[in-house]
């Protein structure tokens, strides 16, 4: 059994909070990573999609939050994406009390953003590229950031914003607290870690691949004319899915096309405005569409709750993306089903991604029966369920993962009660400076 939240030393008042949310017993990592977090310790983390990591940095984010002085934010969290970013603020906010909690990213006006941060933002929440835009313009500050999250680490490397996230480290408080969340610490993520993170606190949760457990995995030979139906077949025997295509334009025609099928799909990709991803989201997290058209860099990091199924229509460029898509369903616990639709031509090389996975399913013919058994079971008949976390279902027709958290403690000091970010962290010069720019000293 693992500790409460308070237990953990969350504060009431976010008890509280959570608790109206359904949300009473910390996920594993929660329970590996909050009390390190809130005394102030980098953390190193690593954990399966879905497996609760907004909160366990984001409570201890607002327990220790520092009051902001206007353009001048004391604590940042870098995300990959704009749909991640914005999920993690509206995560934040729901517990966040007077913590002043905004986002900044591309692909919106200036104007609200600016505004927020003339007004004082104590948590911003931001993409890499948008950030560094706002801090040429005069606007926003690091200075004063004590406390940082850099979360889905590896999305960061993989899209190229690891130099980026460098230079905005580089800006912030050298006494800061840093804290990592990735589903892999290797390469890139590993050498962030390395030069930016003072003894952090390793906490693991789950397998190196988790996604994969998860989920029940399916693959079917399909010929090419014959993909879009079984696609549609699929989504309806499954209920909600996010279909991957590999480009903008592959997707816009598959909703097209989808449509005509009776199916009500909405698209999201790179081409397409802010407002129309928000929206097409919106519409597919309340249950309004069925599914979900997505190309891979607009779907990392969505986490909309209960997702039937993640079908690749298009093949997955990699082992790696195949885990980043497929981890779009059986999210916190709950079922969900992964159908790879595999041309002839990609048989072989599907054999050997599966290999690669530990995933040796058999290429079977098409078998619809597969997956209906979502369509059966009691927790997935409720249609709006996707615009709420639904906890009800988390224990029930599937276990959860039985993941013990792994610890291994590298801090040498330990034991600092206090809370204070401030008072706590010890003072040091550490190599991470190595690599600050003469340009980043201290801003006015
Ligand atoms: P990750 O970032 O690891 O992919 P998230 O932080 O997005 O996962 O969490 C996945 C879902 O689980 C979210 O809907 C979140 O609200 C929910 N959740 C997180 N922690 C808990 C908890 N302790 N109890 C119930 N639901 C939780
Ligand atoms: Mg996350």
């Amino acid at each position: 059994m693992s500790p409460t939240f308070a237990q953990l030393g969350v504060p009431d008042s976010i008890c509280r909070a959570l608790d109206e949310r359904g949300i009473t017993q910390p996920f594993d990592i929660q329970a590996a990573a909050m009390a390190d977090a809130m005394a102030g310790h980098d953390i190193c983390g690593r954990a399966p999609t879905g497996s609760g990591k907004t909160l366990a940095f984001g409570i201890p984010l607002v327990a220790t939050a520092v009051r902001a002085r206007p353009h001048r934010p004391t604590a940042l969290v870098l995300a990959p994406t704009r749909e991640l970013a914005d999920q993690i603020m509206t995560e934040l906010r729901s517990f966040a009390g007077g913590v002043r909690v905004a986002v900044v990213y591309g692909g919106v006006g200036y104007g609200r953003q600016m505004e927020a941060l003339r007004r004082g933002v104590d948590i911003l929440v931001a993409c890499p590229g948008r950030l560094e835009d706002l801090i040429e313009q005069g606007v926003v500050s690091l200075a004063a950031v004590e406390a940082v999250v850099i979360d889905e680490a590896d999305r960061m490397a993989d899209m190229g914003f690891i130099p980026a996230v460098r230079r905005l480290l580089d800006q912030t408080s050298p006494d800061r607290q840093t804290m990592l969340f990735s589903a892999t610490l290797d390469g890139d993520v590993a050498s962030l870690t390395r030069e930016y993170q003072y003894k952090p606190v390793r906490c693991e949760v789950g397998e190196e691949t988790p996604d994969v457990i998860a989920a029940d995995h399916v693959f079917w030979n399909v010929a090419r004319a014959e993909r879009i139906g079984v696609a549609a077949d699929a989504i309806t025997a499954s209920g909600s899915a996010i279909v991957f295509c590999r480009t903008r334009h592959g997707c816009d025609r598959l909703a097209r096309q989808l449509d005509r099928a009776g199916i009500a799909t909405a698209a999201i990709h790179g081409g397409r405005s802010q407002n129309q991803r928000t929206r097409a989201l919106g519409e597919f997290a309340s249950g309004r569409v069925q599914a979900l058209i997505a190309t891979d860099v607009a779907a990392r990091g969505i986490h909309v709750q209960g997702v039937d199924a993640v079908i690749h229509f298009d093949a997955p460029e990699d082992h790696k993306a195949y885990l980043h898509r497929s981890g779009r369903t059986a999210r916190a616990g709950q079922g969900g089903v992964v159908v790879s639709l595999v041309l002839p031509e990609q048989a072989r090389e599907m054999g050997r991604m599966q290999r690669q996975l530990g995933l040796e399913q058999p290429i079977t013919e098409v078998d619809m029966a597969a997956i209906a058994w979502l369509r059966e079971s009691a927790s997935h008949s409720e249609p709006a369920r996707r615009s709420e976390p639904d906890t009800a279902s988390r224990d029930s027709d599937r276990p959860r993962r039985s993941s013990q958290p792994r610890r291994d403690s590298e801090r040498s000091g330990a034991g600092h009660k206090s809370r204070s970010r401030r008072s706590s962290r010890p003072q040091r010069s550490r190599n991470r400076n190595r690599n600050r720019r003469p340009s980043a000293k201290r801003a006015a």
